[in-house]
């Protein structure tokens, strides 16, 4: 409800209660006033009828008693009823008759015992039988005067009788008649009973009912004839034929209208006087007074309500701003401020509130501000929580490859062991003498071949140097490179050296020692092989003297055959006919390839007996590379090909063997010219080039010299590219070329490469062309095979 019609209904409640409590109590005491009055007014004219009543019943019957009580009448109906002779029966008749009876008497009669009347004032009624009516049975016993008859339409008559009695003994019966008029009349006096009052005088009728006596204010022919059953209403005349004697404010009428009535009761004829008024009536006056009362009532109302609602909206009014301003302060709108210039309550709450939503806005940015920070706050904690939750599960996980590895490692290890045992057990018993030196040299393993080849127990070789122990006569460059090779280069040893045994005797080996890296590639240990070939050796000298002897021994009579051939083609012989003279170029040449051959065996020999004389002297490659090219300038002039030379200095010095490098480099020219068509180009090359680049497919692990010698022939096909350094190997595509090769030149070179310490490769392509290149590392180093 809103406080606009709470207050109106309060103030209305307030205003009206007092007004409200005052106008009935008003009201109240009116009617009470009224009801006092009326019962008043209406109680003394029941008193006044009763008695009124009463007198007029007591005149009457005092008048009967002059005639039922008078000895002369007893003493002529005992006569009569002793002699009922007509003159004893006149005599009563005569009695009657005597003039003198009041006015308002009807008639008088009497009659015998058993109901026959014998003497009458009226004529009429003379000898009738009367033992059946009411009265005379009433009469019979005592004096009665409660029947009341019409006589006529309007007029009543009651009948009083008495028994005509002496000593007891009852004669006969008195009957007097009389105007009940006045009786009757009693309904008809209305004074004091304003428009709907009146009188009524009532008696029991067949027991059950009531007869109205008097007519009703209503009803002028209603005298004794009018009847209402007693149980059907409880109507006032009940009460007063009951022999009450009330004051009743709220009984139903004959009529069903609610009245205020009085009640007697004259017992001396069971008749009941009621005297009443129709409550509407009565309380016209107050009627009037409460309707006045509800109009005043209903306009103080209507004006309370308008006053407060003026009053209402003009406290409510700021009230209401304020509630909008709550309900925007409670949307969240807390930037509006309220305007209330009123300087009361109101005023002040509207000071409040603004003070309040400022605060409220304060707290409000704070909080969504605390609220931010702690929201990223709480981000960043769910982040760190996810990564260590993400940590812990990459922990687990780690943890879990961790321990599969480790069983895997273990399961290895394991195996390793196994393995390592049937290793040992193979190395043991392997027939080649096998060490393991720590870095050092130290010998940490040794097997038992060590003790057949070099008469030391591995027990006495364990713990000792390697080189302390073979004393090898070797000298000391060999030591040098030995190191240098397996130690700063981290590569394998491969060689042959003469070492001691421990009686004394010298032997030749073929060694291979190789260091063996951790993960950082630092050397853990060194491992050497080693193999006596001292008979190998041996057969080997044997053999190489064989071919060497040989070969000097064939080229006595090739030299020979040469020579008369050359004389023959010379003339010297006689004139040759052209068909000798194609067949002695043949053998000719034939001779000379042969020559060329066993030159180059020998050069072979020479250099796999490492018998080769070697000079390592500082030596300049341009000076080498640009004679070559010299030489062969005839040789590229016949084939009209174009040769190129690039230096990158005019002189590039290295340590080396100057022969060798020059039969090398005039190998690369010599097939460059001759696997070449006609028309080509050769380029010969020579420059550095530093660690660390790439030359066709090569790492340049050192900082070296690269000669390089590049053509634009028959190229090698792919094939066949394993097979190029190898002895007496030509491709097809070169035999067809030149058929004159004997596949020897790339197998001495790459020996000779080797001496120098050197390395040799090439790139080609089938039909375009090939290149051929020799690194030499700036700082030299050998190796002796
Ligand atoms: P030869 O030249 O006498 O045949 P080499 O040992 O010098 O013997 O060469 C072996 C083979 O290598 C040659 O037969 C040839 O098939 C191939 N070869 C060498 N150099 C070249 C080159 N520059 N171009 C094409 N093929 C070459």
């Amino acid at each position: 409800m809103k406080l606009n019609t709470k207050i109106i209904i309060m103030v209305a409640e307030i205003a009206l209660i007092p007004w409200v409590v005052g106008g009935l109590l008003a009201f109240f005491s009116a009617q009470e006033q009224l009801n006092a009055s009326t019962y008043m007014r209406l109680d003394s004219l029941a008193t006044l009828q009763k008695t009124y009543l009463q007198d007029a019943l007591k005149n009457r019957l005092d008048t009967f008693e002059l005639i039922a009580g008078s000895s002369r009448a007893i003493g002529l109906m005992r006569d009569f009823n002793a002699s009922p002779t007509v003159a004893n029966k006149r005599k009563i008749q005569d009695l009657i008759e005597t003039p003198g009876k009041a006015p308002h008497i009807k008639r008088v009669f009497i009659a015998t015992n058993e109901g026959v009347v014998i003497a009458s004032s009226d004529p009429a009624v003379l000898g009738a039988h009367i033992q059946g009516e009411d009265y005379f049975k009433r009469g019979l016993k005592a004096n009665d005067e409660s029947v009341l008859r019409k006589e006529t339409a309007d007029t009543v008559v009651q009948y009083i009788a008495g028994p005509l009695m002496q000593d007891g003994r009852i004669e006969g019966v008195a009957v007097m008649v009389v105007d009940a008029d006045d009786i009757v009349s009693v309904s008809r006096d209305f004074s004091g009973l304003g428009k709907t009052g009146e009188t009524l005088l009532i008696e029991k009728y067949n027991g059950d009912s009531i007869r109205f006596i008097t007519p009703t204010r209503f009803n002028a022919h209603t005298a004794l004839s009018l009847v209402v059953k007693s149980s059907e209403v409880d109507v006032p005349a009940e009460h007063a034929v009951a022999g009450e004697e009330e004051l009743f404010a709220n009984l139903t009428d004959y009529r069903g209208v609610k009245v205020f009535a009085v009640t007697r009761f004259i017992s001396s004829v069971g008749w009941g006087i009621v005297v009443k008024i129709d409550r509407s009536e009565a309380y016209a006056p107050i009627q009037q007074l409460q309707d006045l009362f509800l109009v005043i009532i209903a306009i103080v109302a209507l004006l309370i309500v308008v006053i407060t609602a003026v009053i209402s909206r003009v406290i409510t009014r700021p009230v209401n701003v304020l509630i909008a301003f709550a309900n925007k302060i409670a949307q969240g709108d807390l930037s509006q401020s309220i305007v209330i210039s009123s300087k009361d309550e109101v005023g002040e709450l509207a000071v409040a509130f603004n003070t309040m939503a400022t605060r409220l806005h304060e707290s409000y940015t704070t909080l969504e501000k605390k609220v931010a920070e702690r929201t990223n706050e709480l981000a960043e904690k769910t982040a760190e929580a996810r990564n260590s939750e993400a940590a812990a599960l990459n922990i687990a996980a780690d943890l879990k490859d961790e321990e599969e590895k480790l069983a895997e490692e273990k399961t290895k290890a394991e195996e390793l062991a196994n393995d390592l045992k049937k290793f040992k057990l193979a190395l043991d018993n392997a027939s080649d003498q096998v060490t393991i030196t720590d870095p050092e040299g130290t010998v940490v393993y040794a097997n038992a071949a060590v003790e057949r080849i070099t008469g030391y127990t591995p027990e006495e070789a364990i713990g000792k140097k390697s080189g302390a122990l073979w004393k090898s006569p070797m000298p000391p460059e060999y030591y040098k490179s030995l190191w240098h090779t397996i130690k700063e280069r981290k590569e394998t040893f491969i060689g042959e050296i003469e070492n001691k045994r421990k009686n004394g005797t010298l032997y030749t080996a073929a060694i291979s020692i190789s260091p063996v890296l951790d993960n950082d590639g630092n050397v853990v240990f060194f491992v050497g092989l080693e193999r006596d070939i001292t008979k190998e050796k041996e057969i080997d000298i044997a053999k190489n003297e064989f071919i060497s002897l040989a070969s000097h021994q064939m080229r006595t009579p090739l030299t020979a055959i040469n020579w008369y051939t050359e004389m023959l083609l010379g003339g010297d012989a006689g004139k040759l006919s052209v068909k000798q003279k194609e067949y002695f170029t043949e053998v000719y040449n034939a001779g000379r390839r042969m020559n060329e051959i066993i030159k180059a065996f020998l050069h072979i020999l020479r250099l796999e007996t490492g018998t080769q004389v070697k000079n390592f002297l500082p030596t300049d490659l341009v000076a080498i590379a640009s004679s070559v090219t010299n030489e062969l300038k005839l040789e590229a002039g016949k084939k009209k090909l174009k040769v190129v030379e690039k230096y990158e200095k005019p002189s590039l010095s290295v340590v080396t063997d100057a022969d060798l490098a020059r039969v090398i480099v005039q190998n690369f020219v010599s097939n460059a010219l001759k696997y070449s068509k006609e028309g080509g180009e050769v380029v010969i090359s020579l420059g550095s080039v530093a660690k660390g680049s790439s030359i066709a497919g090569t790492l340049i692990d050192r900082d070296s010299f690269l000669v390089s010698v590049s053509d634009s022939g028959i190229g090698i096909p792919e094939d066949v590219r394993e097979k190029i350094f190898t002895k007496f190997f030509r491709a097809d595509n070169a035999k067809v070329l030149d058929p004159n090769g004997n596949g020897l030149g790339l197998y001495m070179t790459k020996i000779m490469v080797d001496i120098i310490g050197g390395t040799v490769w090439f790139a080609s392509k089938e039909g375009e062309g090939t290149t051929f290149y020799l690194l030499l590392p700036k700082e030299a180093t050998t190796k002796v095979v």
